[in-house]
Formats: C-alpha cells, structure tokens, sequence
C-alpha cells in the first residue's frame, strides 16, 4: 500500500489535501484517482487508511480508519550541525532520518564555508525537508524529522532545552561517551557536531558556559559527516532508541 504523508492542520474532521509535492506523486507518478485506497501518516506517528476524493494539484482524501499509531521509545534525539558544503549536509540529513533524530537544527558559525544570504537559506532548508520527508517514506519512519530553518550557533546553544547537552570536540581528550552515566536514562539528548572546520575555542567556551559537556569520539579525527552519523548511531544505541 503506498503511503503519504499529510499535514494534520490540513485536516477537517475526515477530509484533508495532500500538499503539492504528495499530490504530484499520488496523481502523475503513480497516477492513483478518486476511489484508490491509500495509507496517510500524520507526521506524528498515526498510520492511516485512506481513500482519494479527488485528484489535482492538492489531492483530497477521506480517512476510513487507524491502521497504528507509534510515538516512539519516548526518547527525543536533537542534533545540531554545523552547515556543511553542498552534497554532504544532504547525506547528514538523509542518514540523521534514517538514524530517528527527532530533531533536526542547521547552524552557522564561525568556520562554516561561505555565508549564506537569506534567499538561499530558505531555498536550502526547504531541499532538506524534502529530502527528510522522501528518507521518512523510503524507511518507513511514522513520524517526521522536524528540520529547522538555519539559525546562528549562538541562538542554538541558548534555545536548546535538552536534559543531557553533548558537544562533539576532536580536542576532549577526556570524556567519551560511555563515561557518562546519565546517558542510557536521560528523555531527551541534544548533541552538536561542527562544520568541516570544527568549532572555535571562543564557541566551545561558549557552549560550556551554556551548559554544554564536550565529548570525544575517539583518538581520530573523523570527517565532520562521519562523526555525525557515529554521534548518533551510538547515542541511540545507548539510549535504547536505535
Ligand atoms: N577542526 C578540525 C576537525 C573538524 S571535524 C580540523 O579542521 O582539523 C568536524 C566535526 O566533527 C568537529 O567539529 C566535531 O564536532 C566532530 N569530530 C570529528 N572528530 C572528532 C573526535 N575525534 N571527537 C569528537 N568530535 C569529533
């Protein structure tokens, strides 16, 4: 059965629209019409049978029941990371989807490469939810990876209210992740990873200020989408959330 997901604000009792991107999909690629059953998720963990009203660019649908519903381990994994060049952010996205990261905060700092105008920010954020929503559907993830717009690291480091607040620093020569004993039980984990550049000393300072732990991955230094994807393939497994 092929699913879609649907925006729940868009919902009127039953009857909802699919957005444009879905639409296109139920009606020029599998080119699906009115009376087609379909299953709809709500972004939130609900699974649902549908069936379509009518076609177009913003496909109606009737929801007829509740296939599951799913909220997860009750665990939340945010990452923030640091703006990568090009292809490689999109990758960071895709696997962080694949890897239940709740959420998901792009940010800028001081060795990111190039600076970003507003214009292009937009357009960039609105490529990784596509690129989010297409991960969700391909691993049949219930609930959506909430992507935030670009944001300065700063901003980050204040607005993160995590239980447990790790930074990935190739420079911690200390503290590992199996050091730390509040890990396997802490709800809610936030873990920030830098650009290819790594952080400044000033924006560590910073984040320790805030409240920040700075952990390491090991004796070498790994590529700033490698240590994304091991930061949270291990935090997950350690929280029971993988
Ligand atoms: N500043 C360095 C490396 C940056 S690597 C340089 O240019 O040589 C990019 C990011 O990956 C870092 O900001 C950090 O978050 C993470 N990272 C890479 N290796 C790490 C390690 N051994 N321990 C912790 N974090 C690491």
């Amino acid at each position: 059965m092929r699913r879609f997901f649907f925006d729940p604000l868009s919902r009127k009792e039953d009857t909802l629209f699919l957005a444009e991107e879905e639409s296109r999909h139920v009606t020029k690629v599998l080119r699906l019409s009115a009376g087609s059953e379909i299953e709809l998720l709500d972004g939130q963990g609900t699974l649902y049978r549908a069936i379509i009203v009518a076609g177009g660019r913003q496909v109606e649908a009737r929801i007829v029941g509740v296939v599951s519903t799913e909220d997860g381990a009750g665990k939340t994994l945010w990452v923030g990371q640091g703006i990568l060049k090009g292809e490689k952010m999109d990758t960071v996205v895709q696997k962080c989807t694949e890897l239940g990261v709740n959420r998901f905060s792009p940010f800028q700092s001081s060795r990111c490469q190039g600076k970003a105008d507003p214009g292009q920010n937009r357009k960039r954020h609105e490529r990784w939810q596509r690129i989010g929503l297409a991960a969700c559907k391909q691993c049949l993830r219930p609930q959506l990876m909430q992507i935030d717009a670009p944001e300065s690291l700063a901003d980050l480091l204040r607005n993160t209210p995590a239980e447990l607040r790790l930074l990935f620093w190739e420079e911690e020569k200390a503290l590992h992740l199996q050091d730390i004993p509040a890990l396997p039980e802490a709800q809610s984990v936030a873990l920030l990873l830098g650009p290819e550049g790594g952080f400044s000393q000033e924006e560590v300072e910073l984040a320790r200020q805030s409240g920040w732990l700075t952990v390491s991955l090991g004796r070498r230094i790994l590529r700033a989408e490698t240590a994304t994807l091991t930061a949270v393939s291990i935090v997950q497994f350690l929280i029971g959330n993988l």
